[in-house]
């Protein structure tokens, strides 16, 4: 079968960033600890039920803890999550187990307990190298806290470790771009993850921006940034294997985002996360609160896999639908895109006779590229017009 992966959110923040739309909220520090026995409960019904379907254990080769902040939990509260993760499911051998963290909540004997839990990958919210972008995005640690952070996590034995940046902000120069990028290499971390800047409609950022108070930012002068970025992450060794990661070596690349980009199954576990099997969508319910009550004082469940207590959306997929999905998620893998004959013993069908009339299109544009083996992929161009070639898809 299939490995699955598992997507655990923990929707708690020290501090919400001034451009933040995640599902994560400050202040709910009393429901850390409720929360915590809420999903350990949401593993053992959602394991259970896996099982009931497939007659075995289901087997599980990644792990991510998301948020929101996962490393303002207590080892303790971690440690009973990953206990109940391997009584309920199969965790592969070489399992990989990410861990989210910001800087500025870690310590040294923190990222020791991680290890010994058996966390093997840190994905740390490094974002700038500049106070100022730091200060502007309302991010609370600077860049101190992030070189000590990738020192103790290195001593604690966790070497696989990916730094987020974000580009395109107010105010941002190419040159403090090309500054953050610099910095995050000279931590020789294996893998560099970039996100372009979008002011998501009610944060407070979106909000200074439309009320004249922060300037907007300027679009191409991201696009330059990103081109920037393409070009001295490649001096610098890093293979850009998706449209905003980045790893060195190749194979440093994160497994469990790979799970969602080649399109295969995942569940999501906790408020508001989102989760796939073959020909259905899940979503739960978003507020912490409401979540915790839904799994209160439940231990089983008779909701048929993938489905839990905490389970508030599902939409039946059309096979369309799957082949329009697959690929807007797998043509971002910009080295591999879209093979022919993964897609043919998918779906049934081929690449050229599902899309011919958007390829054709789409190559036309400079956008989409054969590759000699058969797969179609992003031209250097068409890895900055993303969102053009994936609408075709819809
Ligand atoms: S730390 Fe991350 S998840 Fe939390 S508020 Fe800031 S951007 Fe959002």
């Amino acid at each position: 079968m299939q490995p699955y992966s598992l997507y655990l959110h923990i929707p708690f923040c020290v501090h919400r960033c001034a451009y933040c739309d995640f599902n994560t909220y400050a202040s709910l520090g009393d429901l850390i600890e409720p929360y915590t026995q809420a999903l350990v409960r949401e593993i053992a019904i959602s394991g259970h039920s896996a099982q009931a379907a497939f007659h075995t254990a289901l087997p599980v080769h990644t792990v991510f803890f998301g948020g929101g902040t996962p490393s303002l939990l207590s080892l303790d509260q971690l440690g009973r999550i990953i206990s109940a993760l391997h009584q309920s499911f199969d965790l592969q051998p070489g399992c990989e187990l990410t861990l989210e963290a910001n800087p500025g909540t870690l310590s040294a004997d923190f990222m020791f307990g991680l290890e010994g839990l058996g966390i093997n990958r840190l994905s740390l919210g490094m974002q700038s190298a500049n106070p100022w972008e730091l200060k502007l995005l309302e991010r609370q640690h600077n860049l101190t806290d992030v070189i000590q952070a990738v020192s103790w996590t290195r001593q604690a034995g966790i070497s696989n470790i990916n730094l987020d940046l974000i580009f395109g902000l107010p105010y941002q120069s190419v040159r403090s771009w090309e500054n953050t990028l610099h910095m995050a290499i000279s931590l020789q971390t294996p893998h560099l993850s970039l996100y372009s800047l979008t002011l998501e409609h009610g944060t407070p950022l979106a909000n200074w921006v439309n009320r004249g108070l922060v300037s907007e930012p300027d679009g191409n002068l991201a696009a330059e940034m990103y081109e920037l970025s393409m070009r001295i992450l490649a001096e610098n060794g890093y293979a850009q294997y998706e449209i905003s990661n980045w790893a060195r070596p190749a194979a440093a690349a994160c497994r469990h985002n790979l799970q969602y980009w080649r399109g295969y199954p995942w569940l999501g576990l906790g408020a508001g996360a989102h989760g796939y099997i073959p020909g259905l969508r899940t979503v739960n319910i978003l507020a912490p609160a409401a979540y915790i009550q839904r799994l209160s004082n439940t231990s089983t469940s008779s909701d048929p896999f993938p489905l839990t207590p905490a389970t508030q959306d599902q939409r039946r997929l059309s096979s369309q639908d799957e082949q329009g999905e697959y690929m807007m998620m797998a043509l971002r893998l910009t080295e591999a895109g879209v093979a022919d004959h993964e897609f043919t013993s998918r779906f049934g069908i081929s690449l050229h006779s599902a899309y011919s009339r958007q390829i054709r299109r789409l190559i036309r544009k400079g956008l989409i590229e054969w590759t000699g083996s058969g797969n179609l992929r992003l031209t250097y161009t068409g890895r900055m017009l993303g969102n053009q070639v994936f609408m075709e898809f819809i």
